[in-house]
């Protein structure tokens, strides 16, 4: 019979209902199982303890489908959780705050590895998992019943999915893309793109926060790092900014961003954008004696795992040093995190040290993170990935 046996005393995380089996708390493989199998897992004294898709080659060699023994692991079970998944979003009300909302988030819905996005009627799935990859077919059937999409894409290209030894694999899996897909967020449109954009191509996380600057811009000078497609720029003149000037390293961003623009009739005379880097541009805009009332620092991920925690926080504390000095005195700074590596506590650490060497006093107005379509499972806290921090910079 195909199971795993954990070394003793490694079974505390799964009595926690972590989903996660490291492959160094793992005894004996008995059975042969294959990648992407399902296999049950036992304590070194032979208790059950849940069931998981098996991958030997990764470093996560087990992901917990389910806690119950009699539960199996079938195309009813997989009905079940997206069913329930997409319940939880529909009990939210997002449908009346956007066209756009994430479906599925891995673990914290109880399926490990799967992603999936909603942008109007179009479905973007991330597969980061082996045992989704053995499900994809069931999985693609279910979505199709329960969504109605017109388009199903894949954008299986996450650096996580490479470590686990799964190909990259992206393209239309089930009708077409639209050519022009726009999703309306509170009010405002947003190209997406889906085939090449960041992520599975917009940052759906994001969208309260983004809200929350538009209360904040009004008669503001704004600069906005790491901008992306623009979102915060494009609330930020919504709300009345006086000028917003968006930075990104990446041609393609801006673009979509200069979409952004055009598709809210933004007024084109207060915006500037600028193709460069945001440590070298934050060093350029102090040197050259700039201020700003509100300043976003929206950075990529800087540390996947806390592995990468030491080096993430230099680069966190350099760009929120020099956003403090670049803030007139009120001023506000909008600053995020989306590093699973650093915790809630550590990002504040941070931004502490940041704010005693730029010289200024500051207040925390508002603790930020994900949208709730991105639950963060109690029993999983790597789901917290997303912090944000809204400071204002005392008079
Ligand atoms: N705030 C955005 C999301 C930001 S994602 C939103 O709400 O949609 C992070 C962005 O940082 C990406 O667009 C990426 O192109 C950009 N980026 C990464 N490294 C950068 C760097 N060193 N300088 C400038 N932009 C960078």
């Amino acid at each position: 019979m195909k199971k795993i046996i954990l070394k003793a005393g490694k079974e505390k995380s799964l009595l926690r209902r972590h989903p996660w089996v490291y492959s160094g708390a793992i005894d004996r493989v008995a059975g042969y199982p294959s990648n992407g199998d399902t296999v049950p897992i036992y304590t070194s004294q032979g208790a059950f303890l849940a069931h998981a898709a098996y991958h030997s080659q990764a470093p996560i060699a087990a992901r917990v489908w389910s806690w119950q023994q009699d539960e199996r692991i079938d195309d009813a079970f997989f009905y079940r959780k997206l069913t329930q998944a997409i319940a939880l979003r529909k009990d939210l009300g997002l449908s009346q705050q956007s066209t756009g909302s994430r479906l599925v988030h891995g673990e914290s819905d109880g399926l490990p590895g799967l992603v999936v996005d909603r942008y109007d009627r179009v479905l973007v799935i991330q597969i980061g998992s082996m045992g989704v990859e053995r499900w994809r077919e069931t999985l693609l059937d279910i979505l199709k019943a329960l969504c109605d999409p017109i388009c199903i894409y894949e954008r299986s290209d996450t650096e996580v999915r490479e470590l686990g030894g799964l190909t990259k694999r992206t393209g239309v899996l089930w009708g077409e893309l639209p050519h022009d897909l726009t999703i309306k967020e509170y009010g405002l449109h947003f190209a997406v793109d889906v085939a090449h954009g960041q992520k599975t191509g917009f940052y759906l996380d994001q969208r309260d926060n983004r809200a929350k600057i538009r209360t904040l811009a009004k008669d503001k000078e704004v600069l906005n790092c790491f901008c992306y497609s623009g979102g915060f720029s494009v609330y930020a003149n919504q709300g009345g900014a006086k000028s917003i000037l968006s930075v990104d390293s990446s041609d393609n961003a801006l673009a979509l961003a200069q979409r952004n623009f055009t598709l809210n009739g933004l007024d084109i005379d207060s915006l500037q954008w600028q193709c460069a880097d945001v440590f070298q541009m934050l060093r350029k805009l102090r040197d050259q004696n700039r201020q700003f009332d509100l300043i976003i620092l929206d950075p990529p991920k800087f540390a996947p795992t806390a592995a990468f925690a030491a080096k993430a926080a230099r680069g966190y504390k350099d760009i929120n040093l020099l956003g403090f000095k670049l803030l007139r005195p009120g001023g506000i700074l909008a600053t995020y995190s989306c590093s699973s590596g650093i915790s809630n506590d550590l990002f504040q650490k941070i931004v502490a040290g940041a704010a005693l060497d730029a010289g200024v006093s500051a207040h925390i107005i508002d603790q930020q993170m994900a949208t709730p379509d991105h639950p963060i499972l109690l029993s999983f806290p790597e789901g917290a990935y997303l912090k944000g921090l809204l400071l204002r910079v005392a008079d």
